[in-house]
């Protein structure tokens, strides 16, 4: 049987919140549907950030109470504080993913907080997650550079996974939120997590700012991770770092794995139907590939 590689569809969150064009409530429960529909069994539905900061994400609320029935899927629900794990509470969030950034500034200009108290929060939310509520997972972010602060080394990484770790936390990812990895910073940075966080399940997410995340993507998967993050049509990026692109694309991922001779049980021409259908609600062109050269064989 082929190995398993689970994608978690970042799309409704990740994918939207760079995007000029605002989705009503309406259309982003029908994107939802629409990737649901392909396979998809655990998708980053909504954001609790500001939308005063984050207009894309406003209606969270409203998102997580207008989905159907999760009929077993996980809808997870992206925090940055205190207060965002406090609303996936509220809004019923199946999964909280917390984001503890990698380096200062970053943390400072994304949420207002330096790593020291993102940490002090972590552990925190933590003690929380432990008496109930959504599953609680945690995203380094940056943890490949910072747009201001420049190189995050392998340690940094480590630091923090070491806190998740002493926290309990399940599931860790390494995110590539500006596009700057390479894969064989993302062989240390798994080895250097690993060690650090022995009893985590590792999850990475990559953008393809400068072309590499597919090949991110690869080297993640030799070296044993299983869980990887994607946006329909590679939409996306962080709106808090400069020149910021999309995430690798969804069904760019499903080719590459499934051609690798993995599964990921997505329906791989519904997600291309699903990126066409994204790209003229945001009206413009998605960068996947594939969507643009069609799947071999035919
Ligand atoms: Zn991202």
């Amino acid at each position: 049987m082929a190995q398993a590689i689970e994608i978690v569809e970042v799309g409704p969150r990740d994918g939207l919140q760079n995007e000029k064009v605002l989705l009503s409530v309406e259309e982003k429960l029908d994107f939802i549907a629409r990737l649901e529909a392909t396979g998809i069994r655990r998708i980053e539905a909504v954001s609790f950030v500001n939308p005063k900061r984050v207009p894309q994400m406003a209606g969270a609320e409203e998102v997580m109470a207008g989905l159907a029935p999760t009929g077993g899927r996980s809808r997870i629900g992206l925090a940055l504080n205190l207060k965002g794990w406090e609303r996936a509470v509220a809004a019923g969030c199946d999964e909280a993913n917390l984001v503890v950034t990698a380096s200062d500034t970053f943390g400072i200009r994304n949420q207002g907080a330096s790593v020291a108290e993102q940490i002090t929060a972590l552990h925190a939310i933590a003690a929380l997650a432990k008496a109930g509520g959504p599953r609680l997972s945690v995203t380094i972010g940056v943890a490949f550079g910072c747009p201001f602060d420049g190189e995050v080394t392998p340690a940094q990484v480590a630091a923090i996974a070491a806190e998740c770790d002493a926290a309990g936390i399940a599931e860790i990812a390494l995110a590539d939120t500006i596009g700057v990895g390479d894969p064989w910073g993302v062989r240390a940075r798994v080895a250097a997590t690993r060690a650090a966080a022995p009893n985590a399940k590792l999850r990475v997410h990559f953008h393809d700012t400068r072309n590499t995340g597919l090949a991110n993507a690869a080297a993640a998967i030799d070296a044993g991770v299983d869980i990887l993050d994607a946006s329909c049509g590679g939409i996306g990026g962080c709106p808090f770092a400069p020149n910021a692109t999309g995430n690798i694309a969804t069904e760019d991922l499903v080719y590459m794995a499934e051609r690798g001779g993995f599964s990921t049980g997505l329906d791989l021409d519904g997600l291309i139907q699903t990126a066409e259908w994204i790209g003229a609600k945001l009206g413009r062109v998605h960068p996947s590939a594939l969507s643009r050269a069609g799947r071999f064989p035919g």
